[in-house]
């Protein structure tokens, strides 16, 4: 570990979107030490590409040390947390000054970044190999991995089952409508308010039953449901009481714990009444990079610093569909087509998030 005299000690908990900006944004200020149980960050947002074109994860996976030239990194879970200190499922103890958590949503990916690579190659060649291909689930996911498949593989067979009775449900029905054609107008079969039973799905017969009685029949199938927040490792800490119903923490205007002056909660765990996207928790990072700047400067209680305040965003959103195409919720507007596809859909902004993390935009770090 490096040593830290004179500097303050920031740790944080969760290298995602969020966490890892703050990390990479504050790490010749304090000593940061950075708690994933992964050793990469991955920029979820390409990752529905990276399966129809697995090279694409080469830029979109990036080594936490490729960002975080300075500080500690641990890899592993954080498994407590106290006033003073977090503790590790590998056994560390860390203490801190301040603290940022930062889980977002668990996901059970691997934790080696080559394997996460090969991952998204086995998916690409189920993908190739199949005729017929069934995606569960009707989210922002879901439809854009059905885009993709339809866009690059036309000849492929694919059918969304949804539980719910529109697409996209965190957007507005102009959109879930425009979608929904734009999929129907690329063959893709999609099965509203219809779901399949997780228990009953096997790759033996290849047919698989709806709630509805309906057979969808798919040599292969991708669950793209929602995944759970990774916060229950708070549930028996110092924390317990700042976890809304949802398990979301609750947070001021500063993005700081409730009643609390040097941690701050950043990302989707947190409980800001917006649309959970990476485009916002970058903005909670930034806003967090600025308080505990000032806060550093400051000194530890920081009574009279100016500090920045959050305001949640617009609800806005862009859904890729495929290569060229999105479909936008913008605040007056919903546009499907070219126009929002030239914005995400060529890059999906991994060039510019990679600038963001300080890299090239174009190079992969291996
Ligand atoms: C497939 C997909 C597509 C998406 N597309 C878009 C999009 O197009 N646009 C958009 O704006 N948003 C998109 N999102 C949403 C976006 O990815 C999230 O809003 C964003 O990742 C939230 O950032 P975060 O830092 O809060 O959490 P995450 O990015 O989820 O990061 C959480 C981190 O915490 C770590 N962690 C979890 N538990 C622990 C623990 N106990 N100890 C230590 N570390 C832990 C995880 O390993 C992970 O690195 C998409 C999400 C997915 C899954």
């Amino acid at each position: 570990m490096e040593n830290h005299f004179g500097k303050k000690r920031l740790v944080i908990v969760g290298g995602g979107v969020a966490g890892s900006l703050v990390a990479k944004s504050l790490q010749f200020t304090a000593h940061v030490t950075l708690v994933d149980p992964k050793e990469y960050f991955e920029i979820t947002w390409a990752s529905l590409r990276s399966m129809v074109e697995p090279s694409f994860a080469e830029r979109s996976l990036i080594n936490h040390r490729d960002y975080l030239i300075r500080g500690d990194i641990i890899t592993s879970n954080a498994v407590n947390v106290t006033e003073t200190e977090v503790f590790t499922e590998d056994g560390n103890k860390i203490a801190f000054d301040y603290l940022v958590i930062a889980t977002g949503h668990s996901d059970q990916v691997p934790k080696i970044r080559r394997e996460r690579l090969e991952q998204f190659k086995e998916d690409n060649e189920r993908i190739k190999s199949a005729r017929s291909i069934m995606i569960v689930g009707g989210g922002p996911t879901g439809v854009e991995l059905a885009a993709e498949i339809a866009v690059d593989f036309p000849d492929k067979k694919v059918t969304i089952v949804h539980k719910g009775p529109r697409l996209l449900d965190f957007v507005g029905t102009k959109a879930a409508d425009k979608t929904l054609k734009w999929l129907e107008s690329k063959n893709v079969v999609v099965k509203l308010e219809q779901s399949i039973d997780l228990n009953e799905l096997t790759n033996e017969y290849k047919r698989y039953r709806t709630s509805n009685g309906d057979i969808v029949e798919a040599d292969c199938y991708f669950l793209c449901l929602g995944k759970p927040l990774a916060s229950a490792w708070l549930e028996d800490t110092i924390f317990k009481h700042d976890l809304d119903d949802e398990g979301r923490i609750k947070v001021d205007e500063k993005l700081r714990v409730i009643g609390r002056r040097n941690i701050f909660a950043i990302g989707d765990i947190t409980d800001i009444p917006e649309i959970k996207q990476g485009f916002a928790a970058q903005q909670h990072a930034e806003v967090v990079v600025k308080n505990l700047k000032v806060m550093i400067d400051g000194g530890r209680d920081c009574s009279n610093c100016r500090m920045e305040t959050y305001k949640p965003q617009i609800p806005m959103a862009i859904v890729s569909l495929g290569r060229k195409e999105a479909v936008a919720q913008l605040p007056l507007l919903t546009v499907i087509g070219r126009a929002p596809g030239f914005v995400k859909s060529g890059d999906l902004f991994v060039g510019r998030t990679r600038k963001q993390m300080g890299l090239k935009s174009d190079i992969p770090h291996n």
